[in-house]
């Protein structure tokens, strides 16, 4: 006979399932690639795309939680996907961190009367670095800040510098889903010479986010033909290639190449070879690693 536990964790473990099989993690190959789509996760939650960026929308009962807006360009394409689908009013925008080619563009948002939140780090960037398309932040926090509307909970976390020193990552938590801008992008190297990130951290910032509650992450880069979700083990996927890349730089260097330009003729990551923009990019992941190592920075 069954206890009262077994047959609690029966359900648990059955409503765990059923969003492992509800939440698609593939999408057809396709669409237009400097275009823009729109992809429903769930009743109400939905990924925005616009060329390789991404954010995520939900519609609550009470109005809409809009993240990131990009660009002016893609911020009113957003609004008018998001008003073929509701008329709520667009209540919230969330930055992910202060780059302005991720969060530009939200005068639009702030003319619907939005009320946008961001870290406290990020409110100092903006204004040191203002941009007359990129409202302020009228909300900050340090740490963390759970945002309540209507039905739907959004929860935002800080783990210090990684990316700039404003990054931020956001949980949903009914379906589990992180959704993570720049620190983790799928079967991709590192992009270019890893601007404004700070190698050690990013892989202390990925560990500590393993740590957390999650099933899905969506990422906040992706053209069109890779999954609008993916599973929690791309976060793990990220760290590794990380430490692989420090490794072998790492290696190289105590073994006597020091010449950045020669780093970049014997360092190989051949287990990468599939992964988005492997001979491009590799090279100047590796430059960058070599600054680290030589410089400390
Ligand atoms: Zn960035």
């Amino acid at each position: 006979m069954k206890t009262i536990a077994t047959i609690i964790l029966t359900i648990i473990l059955s409503i765990n399932l059923t969003y492992a099989q509800d939440i698609p993690t593939k999408e057809p190959i396709g669409g237009e690639t400097f275009g823009h789509s729109v992809k429903k996760i769930s009743d109400d939650l939905y990924v925005f795309r616009w060329w390789v960026y991404r954010n995520i929308f939900l519609i609550t009962d009470e109005g809409v939680i809009v993240t990131d807006p990009m660009n002016p360009k893609a911020a009113k394409l957003l609004l008018s996907e998001i008003r073929k689908i509701t008329d709520k009013p667009i209540k919230y925008v969330i930055y992910s961190h202060n780059h302005h080619d991720h969060i530009s563009g939200g005068n639009i948002f702030k003319k619907e009367g939005a009320t946008f939140i961001g870290h406290k780090n990020l409110l100092k960037e903006l204004t040191d670095h203002p941009n007359p398309v990129t409202p302020l932040p009228d909300i900050t926090f340090y740490n963390n800040y759970t945002l309540k509307l209507g039905n739907r909970t959004l929860e935002l976390f800080y783990f210090g510098p990684n990316h700039g020193e404003s990054l931020i990552v956001m949980r949903i938590p009914k379906e589990k889903i992180l959704f993570i801008v720049d620190i983790v992008t799928p079967r991709r190297v590192a992009f270019r010479g890893m601007p404004d990130f700070w190698p050690d951290e990013w892989v202390r910032t990925l560990k500590e986010i393993e740590q957390m509650e999650f099933d899905y992450v969506i990422s906040g880069h992706g053209p069109e033909d890779q999954p609008a979700i993916d599973s929690s083990t791309i976060v793990k996927e990220q760290r590794v290639y990380l430490e692989d890349l420090m490794s072998a730089v790492k290696t190289a260097m105590d073994s006597g190449t020091h010449n950045p330009d020669e780093l970049k003729k014997v360092v190989k990551l051949p287990k990468y070879e599939n992964w988005q923009y492997y001979n491009e990019w590799l090279p100047m992941n590796i430059e960058r690693i070599w600054a680290f190592y030589h410089m400390g920075w």
